[in-house]
């Protein structure tokens, strides 16, 4: 579904040159949920930017389907960590949800219309159609930039850090949410993070990214079972021993670079 071949990419300007992803090769299955952990500066919105088409890999390759990624490619959507940066203030929540849906011109009203409906449902915001996004909580406006995402029916779903700015419980209810929804809709979903316990209980894979220049350290599959919820998949000695093993990756890149 998605390949991502020897990517490296060096931030150059002003007589300074950061080399922030060095080389990463993966793949992502169709339908798959993987989760990219790696610690803060290591190089992860680099990397989505580029798999998005929105930042020229300095070097390697990103396909999807089969094709190179130049620009932003229709069967893509993202989900940014900044969702108060993401919504529009000036738009109702469904007009939020519905714009992305305007570029697609071959669609009828009628089908974007019930595009925004389906998907403001599936996050559990049918009643917040009429509000501004200024009105609802963080958690809420990050529903809105998923309802948004799905609405567009991308085959793969990139988000990156979606949660880090809200609070311990929103949280956990919005990752009960993207399993939800990745289960409902069968899209194949790539969820960074920083967080180890979020990417052990979000992912069927994970896959531990270095310190910048950053390259792929370890990938994990995590056969936790299925149906995760927050209290029984954490108490699982299972997820625990998970979370032990990246975390003493990441410590042991960190010994060796130093
Ligand atoms: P992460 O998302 O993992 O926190 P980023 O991808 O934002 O990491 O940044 C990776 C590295 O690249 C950092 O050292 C950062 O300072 C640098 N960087 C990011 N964007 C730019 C840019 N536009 N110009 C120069 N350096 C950048
Ligand atoms: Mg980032």
């Amino acid at each position: 579904m998605l390949e991502v071949r020897g990517l490296q990419k060096v931030y150059e300007g002003a007589g300074r040159r950061v080399e922030a992803v060095r080389d990463l090769t993966f793949t992502l299955e169709p339908g798959e949920l993987a989760c990219l952990v790696g610690p803060s500066g290591c190089g992860k919105t680099t990397l989505l930017k580029c798999l998005a088409g929105l930042l020229a890999p300095s070097a390697g390759d990103v396909l999807l389907g089969g094709h190179k990624v130049t620009a932003p490619p229709p069967g893509m959507a993202l989900v940014f960590q900044e969702y108060g940066r993401s919504l529009y203030p000036w738009l109702r929540v469904r007009d939020n949800v519905e714009l992305p849906l305007r570029q697609k011109k071959e669609m009828s009203r009628q089908r974007r219309r019930e595009l925004v409906e389906r998907s403001l449902a599936e996050v559990g915001l049918t009643h917040a159609h009429d509000a501004y996004p200024w009105q609802l909580s963080g958690g809420m406006q990050q529903r809105v930039a998923i309802a948004r995402a799905i609405a567009y029916e991308p085959e793969v779903l990139l988000m990156d850090e979606p949660f880090a700015a809200v609070d311990a419980q929103t949280r956990a209810d919005l990752e009960d949410l993207v399993r939800r929804v990745w289960q409902d809709l069968g899209v194949t979903v790539l969820f960074v993070t920083h967080d180890i316990d979020e990417a052990v209980y979000l992912g069927q894979r994970v896959l531990v990214l270095s310190n910048s220049p950053t390259v792929v350290q370890e990938q994990l599959t995590i056969d936790l079972p299925d149906e995760r919820d927050q209290l029984t998949t954490r108490a699982d000695p299972r997820f625990t021993a998970f979370r032990t093993r990246i975390y003493e990756q990441i410590q042991a890149a960190k010994v060796a670079k130093a």
